[in-house]
């Protein structure tokens, strides 16, 4: 129900419920319904102020196990699973080497800017260890700043 609504609505909704749940002719039954839309509302509060954060510091960050990207104004760094390098010509660079029980594919680091792809470094550029995704994007990120930051 609050998905759609503006922070400043949102803003406002929280107060109001907040005023009621404070209030002490509330009746104690509803009360609790009311605390659960207040704990709904905050959430939709806190995600709208981290998009409204994003959009005005052109930084954000975000990933799961198997990826991660990283923004940063007109640059995107991305670490993960969509982008694979295999040596081996016939898996195209990656596509078949599911299919084929390949364990030459590696997962790569990329780096663009405005949407087009500037660096490209394979796992075994970045590391002879075994990080987790978070670290390989930071290992990617420190690479392309020693190799453009001269
Ligand atoms: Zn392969």
């Amino acid at each position: 129900m609050y998905a759609f609504d503006t922070l400043e609505m949102l803003e406002l909704a929280e107060a109001s419920l907040v005023k009621k749940a404070e209030n002490p002719k509330t009746p104690q039954g509803e009360v609790r319904d009311i605390q659960s839309r207040l704990h709904e509302c905050r959430r939709h509060l806190r995600m709208k102020r981290e998009d409204k954060f994003r959009k005005e510091s052109g930084i954000s960050v975000r990933g799961s196990d198997d990826y991660i990207g990283a923004g940063a104004g007109d640059y995107s760094f991305y670490y993960g699973y969509e982008v694979t390098y295999c040596p081996v010509k016939s898996h195209k660079n990656g596509s078949l080497c599911g299919e084929k029980d390949c364990e030459k594919e590696e997962w790569c680091f990329t780096a663009d800017k405005d949407g087009k792809e500037i660096a490209r470094y394979r796992t075994s550029e970045l590391t002879i260890g075994h990080e987790e995704v978070d670290q390989m994007l930071i290992l990617g990120m420190a690479k392309f700043i020693k190799e453009n930051m001269k």
